[in-house]
């Protein structure tokens, strides 16, 4: 694509391509749509989040290269929701029509270790790491790095998955064994106080929005709550927003991105990992701000200005995993009778542990009490 062809504003009636289909994409098409936008969706999966709320739903592995070449023909700018995707099927789409963020983004935030190397070498905070290929390298690393110690696959891992927390030399076999004993990274343990995020929005032109910082809580790995505004000093916050601008200038990211941070006890932050679209964290901006971060990332890439990034209220969003159906359907009404929360589910058809579902935000005058009535609400779903 050419550098002019680049900078044309793609206008609503347009065709926009997502790349992935689950709920970031179904919340991308909301977005889209209500704009006047169509939205295509390829994925390997049928009767998808994104594609039961788009224009077409197209249904091809990521690596058929005919049919990414062909799904790119037929929309004015591919995106994606979903970065782990093979460059080869980044640069089949870029033949066709723009990729937004662009595929070497994707290229290095799908992979752990070229994501810390890009980072570290870039002058940006990142704990200590020590790529391992045997179980021979990891023993020495840890040696060096000390415990405890996270060790992480380093591809294709997301929400905790592939990960396994040393404690000793004596996890070094079951750590090995967990990751499937393959490349990985080892990182020093993070001793943190709380972990944030920031989730931004930039412009081919160089325009940057941001939302502010996030406080996000994990559970089983996996994030269970966000909180925003997060109740941090207002210099910590104003330096996770600067790194979070530099990262997007580095990456020149045309799009969305989110930095997610940890807050460590001595006061450092210290970047965890990068995501390169909208992120969990930033799902009560679809309620509570005056653009969300789905209409951001169409903004963005279809070369739209910015919209404000204004918080009307602040909000707490608590994610619904499957776990909550074991017993059942979660009692919808329950949830549904607290006026200032939103329900929000994704049309996944099977409920299992750990996969995400929906969620709900609360919106209130204090963060506390969002944070309050989100878990109120939940706790109401539970049979
Ligand atoms: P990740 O999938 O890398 O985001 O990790 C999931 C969660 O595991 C993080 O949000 C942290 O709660 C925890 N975690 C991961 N890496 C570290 C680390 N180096 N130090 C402390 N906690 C970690």
């Amino acid at each position: 694509m050419s550098k002019a062809a680049d900078a044309r504003p793609i206008l609503p009636g347009s065709a926009v391509g997502v790349l992935g289909s689950g709920q970031l994409g179904r919340m991308f098409a909301m977005a889209a749509r209500r704009m006047g936008y169509r939205v295509h969706t390829l994925s390997p999966d049928e009767d998808t989040p994104t594609g039961q709320v788009s224009d077409v739903e197209v249904n091809a592995p990521y690596g058929d290269l005919d049919a990414i070449s062909k799904f790119a023909k037929g929309v004015s700018v591919v995106t994606f929701e979903f970065e782990n995707i093979p460059a080869e099927t980044a640069a089949a789409a870029a033949r066709w029509a723009p990729v937004r963020p662009g595929g070497d983004i994707l290229h290095i935030t799908q992979h752990r270790l070229r994501e810390k190397t890009f980072l570290s070498n870039a002058g940006f905070p990142v704990t200590n790491f020590r790529r391992v290929t045997s179980l021979c390298e990891l023993k020495g690393a840890a040696t060096e790095l000390g415990f405890p110690a996270v060790l992480k696959t380093a591809g294709y891992g997301y929400d905790g998955k592939g990960q396994f927390r040393m404690r000793s030399e004596e996890d070094s076999e079951n750590a090995w064994r967990a990751v499937g004993e393959q490349e990985s990274v080892l990182e020093a343990f993070v001793d943190f106080d709380c972990e944030i995020s920031v989730v931004a929005a930039r412009t081919a032109g160089g325009d940057f929005v941001q939302y502010g910082a996030i406080e996000n809580r994990h559970r089983n790995g996996i994030l269970d709550i966000s909180v925003a505004p997060a109740g941090l000093p207002e210099r910590m916050q104003s330096e996770a927003v600067e790194i979070t601008r530099a990262v997007l200038e580095k990456l020149e990211v045309v799009g969305v991105l989110c930095v997610e941070f940890f807050v460590a006890r001595d006061g450092r932050l210290v970047i965890n990992e990068l995501a390169p679209r909208p992120h969990n964290s930033g799902h009560f901006t679809f309620d509570a701000n005056i653009t969300s971060q789905f209409e951001q990332q169409l903004r963005a890439v279809c070369v739209l200005p910015l919209g404000a990034v204004t918080q009307l209220s602040p909000a707490a969003m608590a994610n619904l995993l499957g776990d909550l159906w074991k017993n059942g359907e979660p009692d919808w009404q329950a949830a549904t009778s607290l006026p200032d929360v939103k329900l929000h589910l994704y049309g996944k058809s099977s409920a299992r542990p750990g996969r995400k579902m929906g969620h709900l935000t609360a919106l209130a005058p204090t963060p506390q009490q969002a944070l309050t009535d989100a878990e109120k609400a939940r706790r109401a779903l539970a049979r």
